[in-house]
């Protein structure tokens, strides 16, 4: 398959199977030519129409003709010894994304991005130096799967997660991205399990009531301090969403999802890993059914924050555990390559540079 990003043709990736059938409905074609793409496509997830090898050669064309299927640009891919994978892509804008595939012993995860920057100005976050661009299509988003998807398959894996975790706030982008989720969790799209798709929010507490109108899927709370005052410092969003609003929103989307919730949670030297915050925590948590990871900081240069001793963590975990809450530290993948949580910043972003950057409207 071709990887040139450049094309004026719609992407077919922004598919989902409902707009497949119309499609095909729509050019009069027999509804199981419809299904016959719909395998090959959502079923098997082979993104090129070479590979679609029982459809006739008029309707490849046709199909060839309307859409683009082109892949995004990769403009580097950096591999680290713990199994993950960065990839820089280049939009059809020409503009920077990053996309991060993380292998485990019998799963294979993908976290994807949402934004072309961020608009939310997270104190510890690279993304949120960069300022924010604009939103990625629903195109844009799965073309990352299916250009993963196609590299993990020729090393006999599968995507099997997906995790909203890359760079954006993805309910900031809430109808791309909504429509992306319920293409990768509709049994006729990718079919991957709701509880196997995660959405990593700040803490947008009006669009977590919205999503949990929409779509059911299992959704990861960056929380990182449960005292106003320091969310405040740590994350600006929190001055228009305070944490009893973002608690009232969880507890919500709790009730009509049935999920499960994960609150990340990055320590940070002398922030928010005394006994004080440990205290904040137990009680932000009471009434929510969660985990808890704790991300260590990666520390970075340009961020005014270090990564806590691990003894620190320790007994910061300890205190959690001791209280019955299920909390462990992930050491994030990919921290050698820049790849691990916080620090996706498209650091090869001369296009970037380039363009005017939106200030931040939302908590700022
Ligand atoms: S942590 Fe997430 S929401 Fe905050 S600035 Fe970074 S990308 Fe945006």
């Amino acid at each position: 398959m071709t990887v040139t990003a450049t094309s004026n043709l719609a992407s077919f990736f922004g598919s989902s199977p409902e707009d497949v059938k119309e499609l095909f409905s729509s050019w009069g074609h027999k509804p199981y030519r419809a299904k016959q793409i719909a395998e090959w496509y959502f079923g098997k997830r082979f993104f090129s129409l070479d590979q679609m090898s029982d459809l006739p050669a008029a309707l490849r064309a046709q199909l060839q003709e309307q859409f683009s299927w082109n892949f995004p640009d990769i403009v580097s891919s950096l591999d680290s010894p713990d199994g993950a994978t960065k990839l820089l892509l280049k939009s059809d804008k020409n503009q920077m994304i990053e996309t991060v595939i993380l292998r485990y012993e019998n799963r294979t995860a993908l976290c994807v991005s949402s934004q072309v920057g961020c608009k939310l100005s997270c104190a510890f976050c690279q993304t949120g130096k960069l300022g924010f661009f604009r939103n990625l299509t629903t195109a844009e988003i799965i073309g990352q799967f299916a250009l993963a998807e196609t590299i993990v398959q020729k090393e006999g894996r599968t995507i099997t997660n997906v995790v909203f975790m890359g760079m954006g706030e993805p309910l900031d982008n809430f109808d791309p991205v909504v429509k992306a989720v319920k293409i990768l969790i509709s049994p006729d799209g990718f079919g991957l399990s709701h509880r196997k798709v995660t959405v990593s929010t700040s803490g947008l507490a009006d669009k977590i009531r919205l999503l949990s109108e929409q779509t059911r899927v299992a959704l990861a709370i960056s929380l990182h301090a449960c005292r106003d005052e320091l969310r405040n410092e740590l994350m600006p969003i929190n001055r228009r969403f305070p944490l009893a609003v973002l608690k009232e929103a969880i507890q919500h989307y709790q009730r009509v999802t049935d999920t499960k919730i994960t609150f990340e949670y990055i320590p940070i030297k002398d922030k928010n890993l005394g006994l004080r915050e440990a205290k904040e925590l137990v009680q932000f948590l009471q009434g929510i059914p969660c985990k808890v990871n704790l991300i260590p900081f990666n520390s970075h240069p340009g961020l005014p924050f270090e990564r806590p001793s691990p003894e620190a963590i320790d007994q910061f975990q300890r205190y959690m555990l001791d209280r019955g809450f299920v909390t462990t530290v992930r050491y994030s993948k990919g921290g050698d390559v820049s790849a691990a949580c916080g620090q996706l910043a498209a650091k090869d972003s001369t296009n970037l540079d380039q363009i005017p950057r939106r200030k931040s409207v939302i908590g700022g």
